[in-house]
Order: structure tokens, then C-alpha cells, then sequence
């Protein structure tokens, strides 16, 4: 990690910890972080990620990643390697690597002490049976037809479920704790499902038997003497099955858990069903489209870890719950890449200009600087000769004096190189502008004309050593602020903005631009952030992503409402 990042903020997490240290409750800090391997992860697991391996790190503790493994049907190896890739290039490393599933055998047995003392049963109630007497927030639950079973009937049957004797769905068994409690987690909730024939990444078919969730946490983060346990605020409600799991059997050590909300993020969606689905049907381009919120797909778009790392410091971690704007994920990139990023020269929709009065077979290596502010990036020559590209949008052949850029018959600088003046015209037979006939004036370069004031300055290429590539312009996903939670479309991907991506295809960037590194970014002058695709070529051509706008453009179109 980079040594000038500031150290993290202090959340109400870290105050906590800070008082358990203090207090010598605890003399080193375990934490962890607990992904179910059921897709990639995303901007918010990057917050959780942030929030316990910083932890770990600030207080020279640990930090183990734990897969949360007990949902076999919906989990695979793919997604686990993708997980472990994108912590480590977020920048952290594992004290541990674990699986759930490394614990079922002690799951096991820990299901069996509950029997045993009788405080779990087998229950055959089926699952609309189990909905039906759970009862409701105002009403308490009804208890089941079973919960009175002798240990050794229960040890019996739960023996018989996991020898795979029942079928998928006949049989669970259940915590015994209170049917009238006024949190419904804890009416006797399941700790174990019978699950046949699915393969599991990691047991095989070995089990048929799964734990749920809340049975398996709270043990796999005691096993490990995890010492704060955090979590996001949905699970404030589970906390007491948390500490009554722990509370019920043999296990020296009881971690504490801490919730803290969850990020959303405007503009996205982060459920994982919700990802998945723009993934199966084809609304991206996989997991890692740079359009979606994944850590791969920031990756793949330019974003740097230590920006995102910056992200999750800026919006801090409470209890508050709200949403993000996209323009603060926006600014940690642009404000990481300014500083850094070399400029460059790139006509995203070139447009000839030919520079009647400078030789047909001359041309020059013109000084650049690569940065604006810091001349430690150095300079590059930029080849000028008579035929360069502008962008068609630096032209108009009339424009009201606002315009500050070329215009028929008047005159612009040509960035790094000369002042230029438009002569002639060229259309072709549709009345489109294919050309422009320009002369430059050789003692402008670096140098004002001492007799006239010239303010526009405009990015260009030279055609005969332009390196071609094709510009893929991302936008929001969504043009809608929560697209997920509007209920007056039928579905949710009504709201997918049909130009968050624009390919342009014709574009030419300057020479040095020609065998770039996909990690690394550059500003294209007056056009934003861009890196290589690490993914496509197309054909001859690479593809350059654009990773943010120089200003965030839609701060100005929410002001103005539209
Ligand atoms: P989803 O609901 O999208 O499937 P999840 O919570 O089931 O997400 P997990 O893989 O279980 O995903 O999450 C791993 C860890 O990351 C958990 O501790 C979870 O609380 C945390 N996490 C997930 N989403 C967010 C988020 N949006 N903000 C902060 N933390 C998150
Ligand atoms: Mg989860």
C-alpha cells in the first residue's frame, strides 16, 4: 500500500475496538472478511474489505478471508478466484484463507451438543408448514409438532439426514428457543437443511446435509478467535441468534458483532441476484463490463485500488443508512489520476485539416510536456507535419463569439504547436464539412502573435503518424438515481441507460499512445481519463476505455433538473 495515503478515518467501529483494547478485554484485534462465493464482488464488499483489512492492518492484527460456503447450489470455483484476485488487488493480503465448509465436521458436532442438551430438534414440518406457524411481527409463532422430541429421537434422525435416509426438504433441524419471541429469527430457527446431489467446490458429495447461515457464522468466527465480528445493519436483528449459537455450546471464544450499513451506491445496482442478472442476460458484458459496479469492472474501466480505497475512506462507516452519489466514486478517480496521469493528444472524431503553406514532405518533433503542473513527468516529442486531425467539434463554420474554437476564416492555436487560421471549406456532395484548408503562422510556436489575441487552443493529431484505436465512452448504467427501488416501472431493468456505452471507432491518438499498458492511465487532453482495454482489440486496432469525464457533467444536469 502506498506509504503518502492517509491513514483511515476513525468510525464509531474503530472506537470500539479502541475501548476493548483499552479496557484489556482484548490485546490483538481479529477480524475478517466473509464473501459467499455467488459472484463477483462489488464497490460494497470493497467497503467491507476496506473497512476489516484496514482495520487489521492499524492495529497489527489480523484479517482472514473466509468464504461462506453453506450455499453449494448457487457457488462456484470461478467466483472464488475471482474473489481472492480482487482483495489482493485491492491491496490486501490474508492473515488465513478459509472456507466455511473447512468447519462442517465441527459444525457437526456442535448441531449434535444442541441435541444432545436439548436444545435443537428435528422438525418435519415442511416449508409452507414452517411459514404458517412462524406467525408474524404482531402475532407469536406457533410451535411445532415436534419440538418436544427426546434428545435421543432427534440424535437419531439428524444421524439418519445426514446418512442421506430422507429426502431434500422433509426434515430440518432447529434450534429449540422461543416461538413467542418477538424477533422472529429467533422462533426456532433452522441450523440445518438436507440438500442431495448438488457438488459442492469444495466437500464434494460428501455432505448432503448444509448448515444455514446463522449457525454457521457465529461458530466459523469463534474457530478462528475472531474478535470483531462485522456485518452490515441487516443482520442487527440475527445478533441474538449470534450470541445464542455461541452461548449454547463448547467454544471458548465469543466474538462481538457490529453492524454497520451498507453502501449504495445512485446510478447501480450492488445485489448480487440483480448483478447476476445483467450478467445471464446480456446487458453487460460479464462480471467485468466496466460499467458495473464490480471491483473487476472498476479494475477494467481504470480505476486504481488506492482510489477506490480513497472512496471508501471519504464516505466513511456508520449506522446511517443512505445512498451514495456517483459523482464522489467519480472525483477519488479523478482526483488519484490528475496528479499522476500523463496527457496526451487524441481525436475522438477526426476531422483533416491541411496546412496548405507547410512542406508536403517536412515535419517536426514538437516539445510536449506531460503535465501541466508537474515537470518532473518530463516532455515527449509530439510529431507535427502537413496534415493533422482536429476534433470535429473544435470546428464550426459560423458560432457565436462564445465559441472559442476554430471557426471559418478565423484563427486557433494547435496545442504544442502553431497558431493556425481556416482558409477554405471543404464539403462533400451531402454538404458535410470533410476537410479543412488551414495555413499556419511558423513564428507562433511557443510564442503569442504580437499583434492579435488568439484564445482558443485545440487538441490535433498528425495524420501520417497517427496510431488509430477505437474510444469506448462509458456512462452510468442506469439513468435512473435507484433503479432498483422505482415502482412505477414493471422492472427494474426499464431504467438500463441505453448510451451508458458509445463506441467510436474512427479515432486517432497521438504516436506514443501506440503500445501502452493497460494498467496505466492518461488524460486525453480536454476529453477526460483513459486506459487500454485489457480485453479487446478490435482487429488492428486497440481499445482505449474511458475511465471519468474531466468535470462531472451530470452535477450540472441534476442542478438544472434534466
Ligand atoms: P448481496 O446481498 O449483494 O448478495 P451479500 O451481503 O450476500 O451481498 P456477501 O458475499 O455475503 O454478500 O458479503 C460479504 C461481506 O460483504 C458481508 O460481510 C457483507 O455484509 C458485506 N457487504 C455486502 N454488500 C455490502 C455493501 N453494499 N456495503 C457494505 N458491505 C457489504
Ligand atoms: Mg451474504
Amino acid at each position: 500500500m502506498s506509504g503518502e495515503e492517509k491513514t483511515a478515518p476513525s468510525n464509531f467501529i474503530r472506537q470500539v475496538i479502541d475501548g476493548d483494547l483499552a479496557s484489556g478485554k482484548h490485546t490483538a484485534v481479529a477480524t475478517r472478511f466473509p464473501p459467499e462465493p455467488n459472484g463477483y464482488l462489488h464497490i460494497g464488499h470493497a467497503k467491507s474489505i476496506v473497512l476489516n483489512f484496514g482495520i487489521a492492518e492499524d492495529y497489527r492484527g489480523t484479517c482472514n478471508l473466509r468464504f461462506d460456503d453453506t450455499n453449494p447450489h448457487k457457488e462456484n470455483i470461478e467466483f472464488v478466484e475471482a474473489i481472492k484476485e480482487d482483495v489482493n488487488w485491492l491491496g490486501y493480503e490474508w492473515n488465513a484463507l478459509f472456507f466455511a465448509s473447512d468447519y462442517f465436521d465441527q459444525l457437526y458436532a456442535f448441531a449434535e451438543e444442541l441435541i444432545k442438551a436439548g436444545k435443537a430438534y428435528v422438525c418435519e414440518l415442511d416449508a409452507d408448514q414452517m411459514r404458517e406457524h412462524r406467525g408474524t411481527l404482531k402475532e407469536p409463532g406457533r410451535e411445532s409438532p415436534f419440538r418436544s422430541r427426546a434428545p435421543e429421537e432427534n440424535l437419531d434422525l439428524f444421524r439418519r439426514m445426514r446418512n442421506g435416509e430422507f429426502p431434500d426438504g422433509s426434515r430440518t433441524l432447529r434450534a429449540k428457543i422461543d416461538m413467542a419471541s418477538p424477533n422472529i429469527n429467533m422462533r426456532d430457527p433452522v441450523l440445518y437443511r438436507i440438500r442431495h446431489g448438488v457438488v459442492h467446490h469444495q466437500t464434494g458429495d460428501e455432505w448432503c446435509l448444509y448448515p444455514m447461515y446463522d449457525f454457521t457464522h457465529p461458530i466459523s468466527d469463534a474457530l478462528e478467535g475472531i474478535t470483531h465480528s462485522l456485518c452490515t445493519l441487516e443482520f442487527e436483528d440475527h445478533r441474538p441468534l449470534y450470541d445464542w449459537v455461541l452461548d449454547n455450546i463448547t467454544i471458548p471464544c465469543h466474538p462481538q458483532q457490529i453492524e454497520f450499513s451498507r453502501l449504495n451506491l445512485q446510478y447501480t445496482v450492488m445485489s448480487k441476484r440483480k448483478l447476476t442478472q445483467l450478467v445471464t442476460e446480456g446487458h453487460v458484458d460479464g462480471w467485468d463490463d466496466p460499467r458495473m459496479p464490480t471491483i473487476a469492472g472498476l479494475r477494467r474501466r481504470g480505476y486504481t485500488p488506492a482510489a477506490i480505497r480513497d472512496f471508501v475512506h471519504r464516505i466513511g462507516v456508520t449506522k446511517a443508512d443512505n445512498t451514495v452519489e456517483m459523482g464522489v466514486l467519480e472525483n477519488s478517480i479523478r482526483e488519484a489520476l490528475d496528479p499522476v496521469a500523463p496527457r496526451r493528444m487524441a481525436v475522438l472524431r477526426p476531422l483533416k485539416m491541411v496546412i496548405t503553406n507547410y512542406p508536403e514532405d517536412a515535419e517536426a518533433q514538437l516539445e510536449a510536456a506531460n503535465h501541466p503542473k508537474d515537470e518532473t513527468l518530463g516532455i515527449r516529442r509530439v510529431p507535427f507535419c502537413r496534415e493533422v486531425y482536429i476534433d470535429r467539434e473544435d470546428f464550426r463554420e459560423q458560432a457565436p463569439g462564445k465559441f472559442k474554437r476554430l471557426v471559418s476564416g478565423g484563427e486557433v492555436r494547435l496545442r504544442n504547436a502553431y497558431v493556425v487560421r481556416c482558409d477554405e471549406v471543404i464539403k462533400n456532395p451531402d454538404g458535410e464539412v470533410v476537410e479543412l484548408r488551414c495555413s499556419y503562422d511558423p513564428d507562433t510556436l511557443g510564442a503569442n502573435p504580437p499583434d492579435r489575441k488568439v484564445k482558443g487552443v485545440i487538441h490535433w493529431v498528425s495524420a501520417r503518424h497517427a496510431h488509430h484505436a477505437e474510444v469506448w465512452l462509458y456512462d452510468r448504467l442506469f439513468r435512473h438515481p435507484a433503479p432498483d427501488s422505482d415502482r412505477s416501472v414493471a422492472d427494474w431493468t426499464e431504467h438500463l441507460n441505453p448510451e451508458s456505452l458509445v463506441t467510436l471507432t474512427e479515432c486517432v491518438l497521438e504516436a506514443s499512445l501506440a503500445d501502452v499498458d493497460p494498467g496505466l492511465a492518461y488524460q486525453f487532453e480536454r476529453e477526460g481519463y483513459f486506459c487500454r482495454d485489457a480485453k479487446f482489440a478490435a482487429l488492428d486496432r486497440p481499445v482505449f476505455n474511458r475511465i471519468v469525464t474531466l468535470r462531472d457533467s451530470w452535477a450540472k444536469m441534476d442542478q438544472k433538473g434534466g
